[in-house]
């Protein structure tokens, strides 16, 4: 439910109301917008007389979420929400890229494509240390060493950090990484989901391979409910019968997360694609449908990655592509 007050309610009505529906046993959102105050009401609401709470002087309209996720829904915060990771702003008209290898291999590879991203214009770089493989024989990252080597690129360069987590085990050792990313296969990992709710640090989440966007938003639901709302949400295509791509690309998925929730949305058209020639087409088609950043899998020496080598661009093929995209962003301002 969804308590929207009067323009100019006093801070002592406004604290009188929240104290009364928290006696009642809710846990009560507020979102102060420019215009309104919403206040969003987490619970079990069947027993709240909404006639009763409409008649107050102080308030201008009740009404009932029927969608079962309520911390993420745009109901309950009518203004995007603007992730932050130190200077670097995400949503709510910031627009952002991420780029970097699938896989960090070396120091001097990391570095490497860490400089060329971050000239081409990237605010964060990305790079699996622990990565989820479909085989078990195949690399499978870094890990502790690998998290050592981003700190050593982030260092060099200043860009923030966004790499995965697969095991509620390793969080300790992504204590100072920037930003957490949820892989796809991890995405309804709840017990993963509660524990990155304790954090306060962002999270990408990125979509599953066969999830719809209401289950992608009951898995933010998930983090934000354990009271982490810094989460970032990641379109990186889904199963279909398509036969010559890696997934395929569900750019509808950006309007309509838009409408459902305040969250920004980020597009992976690397995962979504597998193919490098697609991936800049695609990049700025998700720009044009208004996503908030695209996270874009670089290597400088994509014939020898260690993986997702063919979805990989050279850095002078990002250089290009990021010219583009921004030319994209002023046409739709
Ligand atoms: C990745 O970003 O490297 C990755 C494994 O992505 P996804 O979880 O979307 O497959
Ligand atoms: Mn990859």
């Amino acid at each position: 439910m969804i308590v929207v007050l009067k323009h100019g309610v006093s801070d002592e009505k406004k604290a009188q109301l929240i104290a009364w529906l928290q006696a009642l046993g809710l846990r009560i959102h507020i979102s102060d917008g420019e215009f309104q105050t919403v206040l969003g009401l987490i619970g079990d609401t069947t027993n709240v007389d909404m006639d009763l709470v409409e008649s107050l002087e102080i308030v201008d309209s009740v009404k009932r979420v029927t969608e079962p996720f309520k911390c993420c829904n745009r109901k309950f915060h009518p203004d995007d929400m603007i992730v932050e990771i130190g200077d670097v702003k995400v949503g709510g008209g910031n627009f952002v890229m991420i780029a970097g290898p699938c896989s960090v291999e070396s120091e001097e590879q990391i570095v490497k494509v860490a400089k060329a991203v971050k000239a081409a214009g990237a605010k964060l770089m990305r790079g699996g240390a622990f990565k989820p493989r479909t085989s078990p024989y195949d690399f499978a990252g870094l890990k502790a060493f690998g998290l050592d080597l981003l700190k050593i690129a982030r260092q060099e360069t200043g860009l923030p950090i966004v790499t995965e987590l697969m095991n509620i085990m390793d969080l300790p050792l992504f204590e100072d990484v920037d930003v957490i990313q949820v892989g796809a296969r991890n995405m309804q990992n709840y017990d993963l989901l509660r524990e990155l709710g304790h954090l306060d640090k962002p999270i990408l989440l990125k979509r599953g391979l066969a999830n719809t966007l209401k289950e992608l938003l009951m898995s933010a639901e998930y983090i934000m409910a354990s009271g982490n709302e810094r989460v970032m949400l990641c379109e990186r295509g889904i199963r279909t019968f398509s036969d010559y791509t890696r997934n395929t690309l569900d750019l509808s998925a950006v309007p309509m997360l838009h409408q459902l929730t305040h969250l920004p949305v980020i597009v992976d058209p690397s995962h979504a694609t597998g193919i490098a020639k697609l991936v800049p087409p695609m990049a700025l088609a998700a720009t044009a449908s208004g996503a908030d950043g695209l996270i874009i899998e670089v290597h400088n020496d994509p014939m020898h990655a260690l993986c997702d080598g063919a979805q990989s661009l050279r850095p002078e093929e990002f250089t290009e592509l990021a010219e583009k995209v921004r030319a994209i962003r002023e046409v739709i301002a």
